[in-house]
């Protein structure tokens, strides 16, 4: 899954007002910004394999640091502690960014090819396949997206006319490049150039986030 995460971030945000909707994208991505750098070094696997499902243009070969269940709840349980231990050291908001970090395996099992281990990578690995059907993968991230973006306006309020319109206006980019993600070509050839390209939208798209939630309160 690739967009439909921010729905998790907006849904946590609009529960608890002083987390970062910034750091809320990145947390949401944490175990992909750490994969997609592994993948670069060696140390996890993913092959280009064209047209692998309707929606994807890659296989998921190797991924039990990042991607396992017992990863997740660890990396989760990490974000945690630190939000605990670093001032202000506020409890729902660690709270909100753990559930953050570990919504991305629960969203992905959904999308996968069974290819999550739950703990070891001679483990079960799990995967719903909705990635199967591309039309039905798009919308049900744009629905997840949706309704986060709901729950966020719903309780926050605009301070300038970017405020009132720049949420809706970055979910709509956000479908849109989705709809070249899943619709679209192979993005590079290379697995070099899907790691790049991911990482970049991550911290791109966190930004985006960040800067337009400035203008809300
Ligand atoms: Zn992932």
């Amino acid at each position: 899954m690739f967009v439909g995460h921010y729905a998790a971030s907006l849904a946590l945000k609009s529960a608890e007002k002083k987390a970062s909707l910034g750091l809320l994208f990145l947390a949401v991505q944490f175990v992909d910004i750490f994969f997609f750098p592994f993948v670069l070094l060696g140390i996890e696997r993913i092959n280009v394999v064209e047209n692998f499902t309707q929606s994807t243009h890659f296989e998921l070969e190797y991924m039990p640091y990042t991607h396992s269940l017992l990863a997740s709840f660890l990396c989760a349980g990490f974000i945690y502690v630190v939000y605990r231990i670093v001032p202000p050291r506020n409890k729902s908001v660690a709270l909100v960014m753990g559930i953050a970090v570990l919504s991305h395996w629960f969203l992905d099992l959904i999308v996968h090819t069974p290819d999550l281990p739950l703990w070891s990578d001679t483990s079960t690995k799990l995967g719903l396949g909705l990635w199967h059907n591309a039309i039905a993968t798009y919308i049900l991230e744009a629905a997840l997206l949706a309704a986060g973006l709901w729950l966020y306006l719903r309780s926050t309020t605009a301070t300038s006319s970017i405020g009132k319109y720049g949420m809706g206006v970055f979910v709509l980019i956000l479908l849109l490049v989705n709809a070249v993600n899943i619709f679209g070509p192979p993005f590079g050839d290379s697995k070099e150039s899907l790691a790049i390209s991911a990482l970049a939208m991550y911290f791109l798209f966190a930004g985006a986030a960040h800067w337009l939630d400035g203008r809300r309160s």
